[in-house]
């Protein structure tokens, strides 16, 4: 087995760390704080770069149940329409992703 043996330096606390296998390029260590701060900026730069899905949060909460009702009655539509619009489909599967990582941490 080939044995790493990477030093990182933590992005946050400045301490020195060896990074995980799977992700020899991490920059933040494993403490907790360190990676509740680093998911929190990585939220709220995906969140800068993705505007529109977090406009009018009230708004949305308000349409979901109607949307839902609407996604029952038509299940194949928003597949379809997502296939016709790849960008959009890239950025939702995007939003799933950090939907579900987010989730499992919490
Ligand atoms: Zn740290």
């Amino acid at each position: 087995m080939k044995i790493l043996n990477i030093k990182n330096k933590c992005r946050i606390c400045g301490s020195i760390f060896n990074p995980d296998k799977r992700h020899p390029y991490q920059k933040v260590c494993f403490r907790e704080k360190c990676r509740r701060l680093r998911n929190l900026n990585l939220e709220r730069k995906w969140r800068k770069r993705n505007p529109s899905y977090f406009k009018g949060e009230w708004r949305r909460e308000y349409l979901s149940e109607k949307l839902k009702k609407w996604r029952r009655e038509n299940p194949t539509y928003f597949k379809t329409y997502l296939s016709k619009h790849p960008e959009l489909k890239k950025k939702h599967n995007q939003y799933m992703r950090m939907y579900r990582s987010l989730k499992k941490r919490d």
